[in-house]
């Protein structure tokens, strides 16, 4: 038997989460049985923790959509017993049964090994947040990043004392771009200047509305997390040819804008998306991670977590509370 946060629904559609003994029996299937170490809390978890946001198709679920621990037993040859291995996307935590659990059982296609230079515990504080975070870097640079920003002009980041944002931030810092941060919590302006932010932007600043389609050309690129009126403005003070790499909705899913940015400054808008990304890519990803971001920085990001603190935090994180990356220790 071992621990598992169990989200049940009642016949009035109720739903309520608690840590639940259970059996390996009541795994779903898979051919790699994993003994979970670490998970995290993203914005999908609190959806999945609470009434589901139309995530969750079948109930008991256990949510989680990223975990890290030790290959248990695999009958497929690409992993053996003692492997230690991270899981991010396919619809773990949302469809199949995720991390919040000492024990995972999961497909080895949606597996990655850990990689050198970065211990379960980190990979987990960079977890799926982080990796979009990379993926939205390599997009961008993809995309002449290096070029747009060599006379200094900064790569903007939007949501940015999120997880996602946190990442992107020392990520991109740390890759020697100068980082303007768009926050809605003045007190978090230490934390993002830590991460190597040189310009705080209030949020109220680049959210209010404005009549013109273009403004000064203020951005080498953008990681937003915010979506709506905010990577509206965005786009018409993204300078010429630039991109913006749109990974998240927290400020809405709508996106009030003209084609005038497009037309006229030939800016980019590009989907980054984590969930189905393929082996050879994630394996990519997490070994730029491993080797270009600080890990003194993703220390500092860390709020540490067990099985009985996650009911609470799905709240605060659909809230836009949560500051960081919250590191989950399913052992404790
Ligand atoms: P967090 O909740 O950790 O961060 C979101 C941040 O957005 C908040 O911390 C806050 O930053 C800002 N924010 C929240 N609400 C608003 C609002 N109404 N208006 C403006 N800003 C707001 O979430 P994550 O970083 O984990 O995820 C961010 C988004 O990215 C989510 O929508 C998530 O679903 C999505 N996502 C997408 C992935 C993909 O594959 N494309 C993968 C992972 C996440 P601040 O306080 O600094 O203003």
């Amino acid at each position: 038997m071992f621990n598992a946060l169990v989200v049940t629904r009642d016949e009035d559609k109720k739903t309520s989460a608690s840590v639940q003994s259970i059996d390996l029996d009541q795994l779903p299937e898979g051919n790699v049985t994993v003994a979970v170490e670490y998970s995290t809390v993203n914005y999908k978890d609190g959806l999945c923790i609470g009434p589901g946001g139309g995530l969750v198709r079948e109930y008991p679920h256990v949510p989680g959509i990223d975990f890290a621990g030790t290959v248990e037993s695999s009958e497929d040859d690409r992993y053996q017993a003692g492997d230690k291995v991270i899981l991010t996307g396919w619809r773990v935590g949302e469809v199949h049964w995720g991390g919040y659990a000492q024990k995972a059982r999961v497909n080895a296609d949606w597996l990655v090994p850990l990689p050198d230079g970065i211990s379960a515990k980190q990979s987990m504080a960079v977890g799926t947040a982080g990796l979009t975070a990379m993926l939205a870097v390599l997009a961008l640079e993809n995309h002449g990043l290096k070029e747009h920003a060599a006379d200094g002009t900064p790569v903007l980041v939007t949501g940015a004392a999120g997880g996602v944002g946190s990442v992107a931030t020392a990520l991109l810092a740390n890759l020697g771009y100068k980082v303007a941060c768009v926050t809605g919590r003045p007190e978090a302006s230490e934390y993002l200047t830590s991460l190597g932010a040189s310009q705080i932007v209030a949020r109220e600043e680049i959210n209010e509305t404005t009549k013109r389609p273009l403004e000064s050309e203020s951005w080498s690129g953008c990681i937003d997390a915010v979506g709506g009126p905010m990577l509206a403005r965005v786009l018409g003070q993204l300078k010429y040819g630039s991109s913006a790499a749109a990974i998240g909705l927290a400020g809405g899913a709508e996106l009030p804008a003209t084609v005038i940015p497009f037309l006229l400054r030939g800016v980019n808008l590009l989907g980054i998306d984590s969930v189905m990304q393929p082996y050879e890519s994630r394996v990519a990803a997490w070994n730029r991670i491993a080797t270009d971001l600080p890990m003194d920085k993703l220390e500092a990001m860390i709020h540490p977590a067990s099985l009985t603190d996650l009911p609470q935090l799905g709240k605060s994180i659909l809230k836009g509370e949560v500051k960081g990356r919250v590191v989950v220790d399913v052992n404790v």
